[in-house]
């Protein structure tokens, strides 16, 4: 009798997990917890791998290369959402942003340009024009909190270190209203068909806020 009620509980406990899993938001919510809890459970490997520093060079490189090895033939059996992105966005290259929390979305349907403070030269220009014709909707376009390349602007030892970065942080604005203007770019905000955002990403968080006003 006992055995007839498990097997019974098992059956349309199994019944409710294909139900849950057939409605795809719920598939999408369970899919951020699992990779979340894959965040949480890497989070912490302080003594692992690229965290040594006293490592060589072609340690890190044989580490990653192991890695890849690993990740890829994970990947090899599943095939890769492949629908055209319909958002792109520029972010720093600060390493602490990680582009799938900040979209809560690990699908990879997002074009993203990275630079370090976000800054804009003709060539990043032309290839967030280019996601624009690709069919992009939404353009997202980030700063962030503690930005490493707005303190070597800020900084007279580090602007002569780093005199091409420091101006590019500070003609981000006028770049960004030029890429704006673009024909191409311009005529779609103009129809409805591109939405843009400037935003600013909290480092620790990665919430989006309000850009703070220019000074
Ligand atoms: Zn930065």
């Amino acid at each position: 009798m006992a055995r007839k009620f498990v097997l019974a509980a098992a059956g349309v406990g199994a019944l409710c997990a294909v139900v849950v899993l057939s409605v795809p938001k719920v598939e999408f919510l369970m899919g951020g917890a699992m990779v979340n809890l894959g965040y949480r459970l890497q989070d912490g490997l302080h003594d692992y791998d690229f965290e040594h520093h006293e490592i060589t060079p072609e340690q890190v490189w044989n580490e990653l290369r192991a890695q890849n090895e690993l990740a890829s033939s994970v990947r090899a059996r599943f095939p890769r959402y492949s629908d055209h992105p319909v958002v792109a966005m520029l972010v720093c290259m600060d390493a602490r942003i990680d582009t799938n929390e900040l979209t809560g979305d690990t699908r990879h349907n997002t074009y993203i340009v990275r630079t370090a403070g976000s800054v804009i030269s003709p060539v990043e220009a032309d290839m967030l024009e280019l996601a624009v014709n690709n069919g992009v909707k939404l353009l997202l376009l980030t700063r962030h909190t503690d930005c490493a390349a707005e303190r070597v602007a800020a900084d007279q030892t580090a602007r002569g270190q780093y005199p091409s970065l420091a101006a590019a942080v500070e003609q981000r604005e006028a770049k960004v209203r030029e890429f704006l203007a673009r024909p191409a770019v311009a005529a779609k905000v103009a129809s409805g068909q591109l939405l843009v955002k400037e935003m600013l990403v909290d480092t620790a968080t990665t919430h989006l806020d309000p850009l703070p006003p220019p000074r």
